[in-house]
């Protein structure tokens, strides 16, 4: 079985369901396929139609379907975009900023000696203090491994002496 978008003389839209395209042709020579609204049998085949419904919002959605083709299997590199971010990503990271710089507040920025000083405090050789820095995610992942609390930040921090 096939079936056909037609349409009749009055635009009437309807769907007929033949076992070929030629029963349809034959069906049709005949007088056979009607429009189910006004009985005329003046149809033919509607043009391709887009895999939309034809009533209410009948816009093709053309961004979601040129797409898919686009997206990169995962692990080739993180997401980025080059497009200018929405407003409200803006102001959701501002705040994620201020958050972020909040937290660290009371830390200090220990740069690359990160690892180094948190394993230190994790194994008492030194007092525990709140400390932030730079860690390789292979560092990072080590860190974890020995049971020293280690956590991303989301924005990177720049040393205090290179903000101004
Ligand atoms: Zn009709």
């Amino acid at each position: 079985m096939i079936v056909f978008d037609l349409h009749c003389e009055h635009g009437h839209r309807f769907e007929g369901w033949f076992k070929s395209s030629s029963d349809y042709e034959e069906q049709k020579t005949r007088g056979l396929v009607t429009c189910p609204e006004c009985a005329t049998d003046a149809v033919s085949k509607a043009p391709m139609a887009p895999a939309v419904p034809a009533k209410g919002n009948s816009k093709p959605d053309r961004a979601l379907a040129s797409r898919p083709e686009q997206q990169s299997a995962p692990g080739e590199g993180k997401a980025v975009t080059n497009a200018p971010p929405p407003a409200e990503v803006q102001k959701a990271m501002e705040a994620l900023a201020k958050a972020q710089a909040k937290a660290l507040e009371n830390s200090t920025y220990v740069g690359k000696n990160f690892v180094k000083e948190a394993r230190e405090m994790h194994y008492g050789e030194r007092d525990e203090a709140p400390i932030h820095g730079q860690a390789s995610l292979e560092e990072a992942k080590e860190l974890a491994e020995e049971g020293v609390p280690v956590a991303p930040l989301p924005f990177p921090v720049a040393p205090p002496d290179k903000l101004n």
